[in-house]
């Protein structure tokens, strides 16, 4: 658990020597806290001061990576338990099982159908993170999926067996790629152990309940493996995320350094509509992977777009550079539409300009990521403000007409921003959805 400034100062020798670089203990102690210094700046630290200062600057939840390179997923170093409290950091990965027991046409073909999946929303790419593969074949039969998930896919993989040799026999071929190992549990944790070792891997600890986990985590941590996530066992959606809540409670609250990990969920299930509930709920709520079966990409999208949203600093919407965008062939003669700098007020306009196929004006206006109500609600988009982004945006010179158009839930503002601007202010439709055909009628 983080200390504060004046706890750490309670540890630090207090003669204020100055061999830090600061000129008092107190002082070094409050950039401590902040993180902004290391701690061997002060070399008269006591062993006992060091180990507890060196315990409280670890994570409470540890950070795993899977995978290499550009696919790598890197999910945990979580701070809190609401996204309100600040914000949730690393998103959760998500990915898909794909059983061993498959003809190759269909595996090659499931892998494709995943590859494709990336999205574009709001201006951010989003793509799905990892290839599960599981055993049900054997040895020899594991092995050879993950070598076809490895050349046809370049996302992260897990390889899922509850047979040692099966694993074995994948991580010999898939060991580069750095997969993530599911998984050990009380019957087989020295044989995962060793070969975790062996192939230097992160890895899945299940058991039945949180005491289980607790205590498979320090084996394995004795054994020297910290890379390593937690699953609770299978049990009625309810009791697992009570589980998952407690999980999450213990690391960030109790500082409870055994169940300091992050979690992985698998949501499975053969209706793709509970299948993505389920999964709905672990993104929400704390999974750092969530696995499923279907490759469905309208549920793939479902899932990503929640994942993005839960994952957005809520103090900080996402937002776009406020300017003047040419949308198509815009000319001197092209409508102007003014928006927020608000990312989804300002592709969804983008989107339906676009579908309109009529070449346009967009100005963004900046108020602060806000929405068309909301900032005007807050006075943050006004006619001074609409008047001050014509200005920097050079509009004058962009067009050869004198009109702009103005969202219909801001009409009210109309007459002020006429006089304010000079230019002819037309109210345009409430929703964006109405913007194709208001298009067509302008031209
Ligand atoms: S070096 Fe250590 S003892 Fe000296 S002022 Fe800094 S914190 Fe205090």
């Amino acid at each position: 658990m983080a200390l504060s400034g004046l706890d750490i100062y309670k540890l630090l020798p207090k003669t204020n020597c100055r061999q830090c670089g600061f000129a008092t203990c107190l002082a070094f102690a409050m950039q401590l806290a902040k993180k902004a210094v290391p701690l061997d700046k002060c070399p008269f630290l006591s062993d006992d001061a060091k180990r507890v200062l060196e315990a409280s600057s670890q994570p409470a939840i540890r950070q795993v990576v899977v995978g290499t390179g550009e696919a790598s997923l890197s999910v945990g170093n979580e701070t809190v338990l609401f996204r309100h409290e600040e914000k949730f950091h690393r998103p959760c990965g998500i990915g898909f099982i794909l059983d061993d027991t498959l003809s190759d046409a269909e595996i090659v073909s499931r892998l494709e159908k995943i590859s494709r999946m990336q999205f574009e929303r709001v201006g951010q790419v989003l793509q799905v993170n990892l290839v599960a593969v599981r055993s049900g074949s054997g040895a020899q039969r594991f092995a050879q999926v993950v070598k076809l998930a490895m050349d046809k896919s370049s996302l992260a993989l897990v390889l899922m067996s509850d047979d040692p040799q099966s694993l074995k026999a994948g991580l010999a071929v898939a060991a580069s790629r750095r997969p993530l190992v599911y998984h050990a549990d009380e019957k087989n944790a020295s044989q995962i152990a060793s070969l975790c070792l062996e192939f230097k891997c992160p890895l899945v600890v299940t058991a039945p309940d949180i005491e289980g986990l607790t205590r498979l985590t320090a084996l394995f941590e004795e054994k020297g493996l910290s890379d390593i996530f937690l699953e609770p066992g299978p049990k009625p959606v309810g009791d697992q995320l009570w589980d998952i809540t407690q999980i999450r409670r213990q690391a960030l609250k109790k500082n409870n350094r055994r169940l300091g990990f992050p979690v992985l969920v698998i949501a499975e299930d053969d209706d793709p509509c509970r299948e993505a509930v389920r999964a709905a709920t672990w993104i929400a709520k704390y999974a750092g992977i969530v696995l499923i079966k279907n490759a469905d990409p309208a549920e793939a999208l479902a899932l990503l777009t929640l994942r993005q949203n839960i994952y957005t600093d809520p103090q900080k919407p996402l937002q776009i550079e406020p300017k003047l965008y040419g949308i198509g062939q815009a000319s001197e003669k092209s409508p102007v539409l003014v928006t927020t700098n608000f990312s989804l007020s300002y592709y969804t306009v983008l989107g339906e300009v676009e579908a309109s196929k009529v070449p346009a004006y967009i100005l963004s206006v900046d108020t602060e990521g806000m929405s068309v109500l909301t900032a005007w609600a807050a006075e943050k988009f006004t006619p001074e403000k609409i008047v001050q982004a014509m200005e920097k945006a050079s509009l004058g010179s962009a067009v050869s007409h004198k009109t702009i158009v103005i969202p219909g839930y801001v009409a009210v503002m109309s007459g002020d921003l006429q006089e304010a601007c000079g230019w002819q202010v037309t109210v345009g439709p409430k929703e964006a959805a109405g913007l194709p055909s208001f298009l067509k009628n302008l031209s």
